[in-house]
């Protein structure tokens, strides 16, 4: 884990010594440039979550997705934490599934969502219950799923490559879904897994 990853994590619960983090890791982005600074300030960003900071105000495709490594957030900035894996019914909702499969997150009606990580685009289309969506085939068997986006969004095409921050598409409601939210999934070898642990070991907790 690189140094400004260690120390982003280790500050996580206290949301004001992020905040105070954030403008640390800006003055050293000014001081030190993109390479050193760009991971730590998408990470503060993130875990900050819906918090208002001045990032949120920028128009969401004006920025590019935090990226660590090969791998990255699907959202550019910050986002809103819905349905983590697991049991989890939906107040108000009777048709969506209690044993949720997936991670939900939100930034907004419209908003970009990018691939997490390197691969090959398997679907590009309708998928039943989960509406518009893009399947990333990373190989060894683990693939990513980006459910419920816009109809006529897609910004990818079957059998394309990406890589972490390609944008696939804009966040929607299509398919099994209650309310624009993304719906990010998991699955390695077939098995639907809880993505959150997957995306913390390289360096990006999704809470
Ligand atoms: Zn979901």
């Amino acid at each position: 884990m690189p140094a400004p990853v260690a120390v982003a994590v280790a500050v996580a619960s206290h949301h004001k010594a992020l905040r105070r983090l954030a403008m640390l890791s800006a003055a050293a982005f000014l001081l030190f440039g993109v390479a050193i600074a760009a991971p730590l300030v998408g990470i503060t960003a993130a875990l900050a979550g819906n918090g208002t900071s001045a990032a949120q105000t920028d128009s969401v495709d004006s920025r590019i997705p935090a990226v660590v490594g090969e791998w990255g957030y699907p959202y550019a900035g910050g986002y809103t934490k819905g349905r983590g894996y697991g049991y989890h019914p939906v107040r108000g909702c009777a048709y969506c599934p209690a044993d949720h499969k997936g991670y939900d997150l939100s930034q907004g009606c419209g908003a970009s969502i990018f691939a997490a990580g390197p691969g090959v685009v398997t679907t590009a289309g309708s998928m039943g219950q989960f509406g518009n969506s893009v399947v990333v085939d990373h190989g060894d068997g683990v693939e990513t799923i980006y459910a419920h986006l816009q109809w006529g969004s897609l910004a990818v095409t079957k059998n394309e490559q990406v890589s972490a921050g390609t944008r696939l598409g804009a966040e929607g409601t299509t398919g099994l879904s209650y309310g624009c939210h993304l719906h990010f999934e998991l699955r390695i070898g077939g098995a639907r897994l809880d993505p959150a642990p997957f995306m913390a070991a390289r360096g990006l907790p999704l809470a």
